[in-house]
């Protein structure tokens, strides 16, 4: 038995819950109460609209059409993840279904699913949905391939949770159309019982809990981001007469990895010509003298210097 959340506690729990949210002018007051009951209520279904670019779906939403008077729904979720407030109580949304699943939503007593809706508007024995559910009309095509972006998948979630947690309700008071009236497929895309894990990870956190956000420092960092930062830099690699930062305090790490950059290039070229060198005046000798053994001797010599080059560099990085 829960006693439906009026308007300011319903803007309250969105916004604190993270949602965008929009009200529509007029929809404190705009409802179908005068048609039938509203409350108590049980749970929340979603929907996909079957719209495309260029509708006012909004606007159709909230004054419904010809054949069925708004508010169509709670709110409508458009692509763009805001949260457009539509109607404050019962709406024309759910339409009639199948009580066997209302009592299972009610218990949430059910596994991934709730039993197979057996039931449509109008068919004999139908449950009047409209004054049970909230409903959240979420912009999408509902042809199967029109995508659900990410930023309103995030806000159906948190829109669906945020009612949940105002009730007490855990996830499965969140549903699908199709779950409620055998002849409804929406919210074409999603599957419910994914939908209702998510909206139960967001019940076992803080309403203003933020997956992502604050957690990952590269989040949303390109491969040209980084690239940038590292190479595309004013600072010019270190000279010699002031290699670290206690000597120059502008520079920064990348202007060190420039500096390393340029001296092992440098350095690889002066061991190679090194080694040639060595070996033709090896070979030049001649009697008495191992040029195999001249040349290891120098080449470990040569990498002996690389390496004490690359420790003192780190150590200045470090400084
Ligand atoms: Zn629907």
């Amino acid at each position: 038995m829960a006693t439906p959340l009026n308007a300011d506690r319903l803007v309250a729990a969105l916004k604190a819950e993270g949602c965008t949210v929009h009200e529509v002018p007029g929809w404190r007051t705009h409802n179908r109460n005068h048609k039938g009951a509203w409350g108590p209520v049980h749970g929340v279904q979603i929907h996909h609209t079957v719209t495309g670019p260029g509708t006012d779906v909004v606007g159709l939403i909230y004054n419904g059409h010809s054949a069925l008077p708004g508010p169509l729904a709670t709110g409508c979720i458009t692509k763009d993840g805001v949260v457009h407030l539509t109607g404050n109580g019962r709406a024309n949304h759910a339409g009639g279904g199948d009580g066997r699943v209302l009592q299972a939503v009610i218990d949430e007593s059910y596994g991934d699913r709730p039993p197979a809706t057996q039931k449509h508007d109008g068919s004999p024995g139908a449950v009047d949905g409209n004054a049970r559910f909230y409903g959240w009309e979420c912009e999408n095509k509902g042809d199967g391939k029109d995508p659900w972006p990410a930023v309103q998948y995030d806000a159906m979630v948190r829109a669906t949770a945020a009612i949940c947690r105002a009730h007490g309700w855990g996830p499965k008071s969140g549903i699908g159309h199709l779950e409620w009236s055998d002849w409804k497929v929406d919210p074409r895309g999603i599957d419910m019982k994914d939908f209702r894990a998510d909206v139960a990870e967001r019940l076992a956190h803080e309403p203003d809990w933020n997956p992502g956000k604050g957690e990952d420092p590269m989040a949303g960092m390109t491969k040209q981001d980084i690239y940038d930062a590292v190479w595309k830099t004013d600072q010019v690699a270190a000279p010699d007469s002031a290699p670290d930062r206690k000597t120059n305090a502008s520079w920064q790490p990348q202007s060190y990895l420039k500096d390393i950059g340029n001296r092992v290039r440098s350095l690889t070229v002066t061991v190679a010509a090194q080694s040639a060198a060595i070996h033709a005046l090896a070979e030049k000798v001649g009697s008495g003298v191992d040029t195999n053994t001249v040349v290891a001797a120098v080449e470990r010599a040569i990498a002996d210097a690389v390496i004490k080059v690359d420790i003192d560099v780190t150590q200045n990085q470090e400084s």
